[in-house]
């Protein structure tokens, strides 16, 4: 299955995506964590994504497009992938055409006030990634993983001012694409997040309904 995953910021796609991952045996590429890695690095590369990621802006589709086709290329011939986060523009969903067919789009849809709620309160563990929210999904031990020990974090574009930015950006920029897709015939997995504290494990099994129903799960 080579799958998109879509959704505005703090949908839970990388939450989504990592455990379809685990069920299917298939990669997950994350171009939100590309960049992450990218900025931990003093270089001219890293300072430049830096000043688009906490501005809450889209790093330029130049940098996007050439990143991802080198992830891409990794991927052994004949191997399922979930991208998260990618494309965001429709210069990068035509990048994406030129190089890989895409079976499927998971589409979440998230009302705002959901998004915030959960961005405001999200706090990331700095060894593994695992997602953790200070609210309803506490960590045992107050900012430390549960799962390995690390400290937790709150991600520098996680904050009000940048959260209410990557949610324009997600509404002018990114929604749009969802009609090319469309156009493409591409089938749509929609699913629709009501709910602050909807277990994750509910999402992913109703997702996996539906791949199945298609014969990509
Ligand atoms: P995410 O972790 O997917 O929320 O991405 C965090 C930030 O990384 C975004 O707000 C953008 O600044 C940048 N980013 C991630 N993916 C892309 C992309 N496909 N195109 C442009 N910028 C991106």
């Amino acid at each position: 299955m080579k799958a998109i995953i879509f959704g505005p910021p703090g949908s839970g796609k990388g939450t989504y995506a990592s455990r379809l991952q685990m069920k299917l045996d298939i990669d997950t590429v994350s171009t939100g964590d590309i960049f992450r890695q990218i900025m931990k690095t003093d270089s001219p590369l890293g300072k430049k994504v830096k000043t688009y990621v906490e501005g809450g802006l889209l790093v330029p589709d130049d940098i996007v497009i050439d990143i991802i086709k080198k992830r891409l290329s990794e991927i052994p011939l004949g191997k399922g992938f979930i991208l998260d986060g990618f494309p965001r523009t429709l210069e990068q969903a035509k990048a994406l055409e030129k190089v890989a067919y895409i079976d499927v789009v998971l589409l979440l849809l998230v009302p705002d006030w959901i998004i915030i709620e959960r961005l405001s309160s999200r706090r990331i563990c700095r060894d593994c990634g695992a997602v953790y929210n200070v609210r309803y999904l506490k960590p045992k031990v107050d900012m430390v993983c549960d799962k390995c020990g690390g400290t937790l974090y709150q991600r520098s574009d996680d904050t009000s001012e940048v959260i209410k930015r990557r949610i324009e950006v997600y509404e002018e920029q990114t929604q749009p694409i969802m009609e090319h897709f469309k156009g493409k015939k591409i089938p749509f997995v929609v699913s629709n997040c009501e709910a602050l504290d909807t277990p994750p494990e509910i999402v992913v099994e109703q997702m996996l309904k539906e791949l199945r129903k298609l014969k990509l799960a």
